[in-house]
């Protein structure tokens, strides 16, 4: 799964009535867009973003500056690139432009996300609903939730000053449009311009593709990716950041999983373990190169994940698995973990046999997989028992090992001081 990113931030927030414009309103120490942008700056799945700006945009130089002085959120990630362009006198003609930037190296087929600058307390989950449930879909939809209040139309177009009720709008099926909205490139591309050919302007895009007779998807999202429009959206939207913030400080996203494996010694003159190769008088029996501390890493990882067992993923049938090299299951597994938004906090593993000696070995096989796992190497414990020459491991009959792991949703970008 790959997508884009465009996001229309030209507009002039004449709504807001504030000194600047409401992608640049200050909220928890950054500003709106900077919020707007995060879910996707941590997201591996984001192969670019295109932020569309009014013309002269003064503001933008310094949150640029910010978004790249931050540092990844894992070692290893790849930050998504973003372009900036200048954005037109509508929404959607900003979204056009926006789109005409990727024209190089977007495919028609390619997914593209329209998420608003105003929009600063998108949630990862609904991000990840929206992908699950469009991944198969030929051509889009977007986050709403429904309409949960009765809703009544004035008779005047100045609510402010207090107006007759014209009627009450019948609610039931009623949904509120929020973003992201996603659909593929070239689909909508020509229904934007379309549009734009007849004079017309759709408020978001889904409009657009309806004008052409298609039924994108309503996705369920969450009331809480709120669009700030007023000062009170501020306090609100603060509200909401706040409470993640403290969710992740309490530790309800942390997660823990733990493996366990065996293999038989066999004939062969070293062994690997921890992705080291080892010199011992005999080998193991294994499909892959049979490094049974990598393998039980790799459960405790795909366990903590709730996704499932090594042999799901890495089946010994598989001919391209036959003496492979176990580092390249633990690099998978990460990739798995980041595209899921999470990183490990410390991994604490043991080696189970009567031979060979690990204490030799312990320094650089505990770097090796610091690296492979992207923590610092005292997030990371190699330990190695014997069992006392009792059982098939104290007979030398093979060699086992266990792994605990601790995993975190990676915390709210940017990270809070
Ligand atoms: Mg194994």
């Amino acid at each position: 799964m790959r997508y884009w990113l465009t996001m229309p931030a030209a507009g002039s927030g004449r709504r807001f009535g504030a000194s600047c414009p409401k992608q640049y309103a200050p909220l928890e120490g950054r500003s709106v867009i900077e919020w707007a942008l995060s879910p996707f700056l941590r997201d591996s799945r984001c192969a670019g973003i295109v932020v569309a700006l009014p013309p002269g945009d003064g503001e933008w130089p310094r949150v640029a500056a910010r978004l790249s002085a931050a540092q990844p959120a894992a070692a290893g990630d790849a930050r998504p690139a973003i372009i900036a362009v200048t954005g037109g006198e509508q929404r959607s003609q900003s979204v056009r432009l926006a789109l005409e930037a990727l024209a190089a190296q977007a495919a028609a087929t390619d997914w593209v996300l329209v998420h608003d600058a105003a929009r600063p307390c998108l949630a990862r989950e609904d991000l990840d609903r929206l992908l699950e449930q469009l991944a198969a879909h030929p051509l889009g939809g977007l986050l709403a939730t429904p309409a949960a209040d009765t809703l009544k139309r004035s008779s005047a177009p100045l609510p402010d000053s207090g107006s007759p009720i014209a009627a009450t709008v019948e609610r039931a099926g009623l949904w509120r449009a929020l973003t992201p909205q996603m659909f593929r490139y070239g689909r909508l591309c020509a229904a934007l311009d379309a549009a734009h050919a007849a004079q017309r302007f759709p408020t978001d895009e889904a409009q657009a593709l309806e004008w052409q007779g298609e039924q994108p998807l309503l996705v369920r999202g969450a009331a809480s990716n709120l669009k700030i429009t007023t000062g009170e959206d501020l306090v609100l939207a603060a509200a909401i950041l706040r409470s993640r913030d403290h969710r992740s400080t309490q530790g309800a996203h942390m997660r823990t999983g733990s493996g366990f494996d065996v293999h038989a010694f066999g004939p062969g003159e070293f062994l690997m373990l921890g992705g080291m190769r080892i010199a011992h008088s005999r080998g193991v029996l294994a499909h892959s190169d049979g490094d049974v501390l990598l393998h039980a890493l790799c459960d405790a990882l795909l366990g903590a994940a709730g996704l499932g067992d090594i042999g799901q993923h890495f089946p010994d049938t598989d001919p391209r698995w036959r003496g492979a090299d176990s580092r390249r299951f633990v690099t998978e597994v990460m990739r798995m973990l980041s595209e899921r938004g999470l990183e490990v906090v410390n991994a604490d593993l043991t080696v189970l046999a009567q031979s060979p000696k690990v204490s030799p070995h312990r320094e650089a096989i505990r770097a090796g997989i610091a690296s492979l796992l992207g923590v610092a190497e005292d997030c990371v414990s190699i330990k190695a028992t014997t069992t006392e020459g009792l059982g098939f491991l104290g007979r030398g009959e093979g060699i086992a090992a266990q792994a605990l792991v601790l995993l975190s949703e990676r915390a709210a970008w940017p990270p809070r001081s």
